[in-house]
């Protein structure tokens, strides 16, 4: 349940390396019907602080494409790389009080430490307790035990990111601000009350609560949705060169992405214009109804 008197927020938050695929499309779509069944409102934002894989061309296309979906957002699309110097203030205070600190460490010196969930090396905290050293990245001290969030689709999820992860990036060596920081900043400073996104993101969760708590932010709601997968069982993506979705095959893109969620239209609302059936989803969106087989948690739905 939302607080009372918080109305919903919610958002979808590409990153423009390349046009929306089905895969995206569902956790748009997905963000797009939970914000409207609830009222509320749906924010566009680009995520494009990893400067070198982003492109204009890709955010364009991808601002198209929803139009031509019919998941029109609300406001102004917020770009992240036009603010890099409010993550860099959230990044000062944490250093300020002691929450963050400057690492010297190569990717070459890491390369022996074992894989965290999300592909990165886990940090042996080697530059944890130095000072006066040649900062190159940022990282956050991630305080040992469990994170436990209640996801709405999966239930209980919890990971402990000091085992997992270790002292996790904020701010990368090539100068960029991290994913995880930028995400934090904006959906606070953006008033997000409900974050709808693919589950690729799970293990991204606590990392982003124990940046909220260090910032004292408001934690918003999670749930994650079932990965689309292509024939050998993998993630589509744009590094599987899963193809972009074409403005002319909106219906049925969405009627796809629908019974993929777990709610199929019936005959006569696919045979009608795109927006009924968008009228019909929201009507009828339900998360209790989205299907969280293949999602790793073993978490029991509540
Ligand atoms: N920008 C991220 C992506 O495209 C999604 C971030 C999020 O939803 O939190 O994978």
């Amino acid at each position: 349940m939302l607080a009372e008197g918080t109305s919903y927020v919610g958002r979808f938050a590409p990153s423009p390396t390349g046009p929306l695929h089905k895969g995206s499309l569902v956790a748009a779509l997905a963000s797009w019907l939970d914000a409207r069944a609830h009222g509320g409102r749906w924010l566009l934002r680009i995520e494009d602080v990893d400067v070198p894989r982003c492109s204009q061309a890709a955010s364009d296309t991808i601002l198209h494409q929803l139009e031509a979906l019919g998941l029109h957002w609300d406001g102004e699309v917020r770009v992240q790389s036009r603010r890099t110097e409010v993550y860099r203030a959230a990044l000062d205070a944490l250093v300020v009080r002691g929450l963050a600190y400057g690492c010297a460490c190569s990717r070459r010196d890491l390369e022996s430490q074992p894989l965290a969930s999300d592909g990165t090396r886990r940090y042996p905290g080697t530059c944890r307790d130095r000072s006066g050293i040649p900062a190159r990245a940022w990282r956050l001290r991630a305080a040992p035990g469990e994170t436990a969030f209640y996801d709405r689709v999966l239930g209980r999820v919890a990971l402990d990111v000091a085992a997992d992860a270790g002292d996790f990036v904020l701010w990368r060596a090539d100068g960029y601000c991290a994913y995880q920081l930028a995400v934090v900043v904006d959906d606070a400073d953006q008033g997000v009350t409900d974050v709808v996104r693919g589950a690729d993101l799970l293990t991204s969760t606590p990392r982003q609560i124990l940046i909220q708590r260090a910032l004292r932010l408001p934690q918003p709601r999670y749930a994650h949705l079932p990965l689309v997968l292509d024939a050998k069982g993998e993630k589509l993506s744009k590094q599987t060169r899963a193809p972009a979705l074409r403005p002319d095959h909106a219906s049925s893109d969405l009627v796809d992405a629908l019974c993929f969620l777990g709610h199929p239209p019936p005959e006569d609302v696919r045979a009608d214009d795109r927006d009924a059936l968008l009228d019909w989803a929201v009507s009828n969106w339900n998360l209790v109804r989205v299907p969280r087989e293949g999602i790793a948690t073993g978490a029991p739905r509540q």
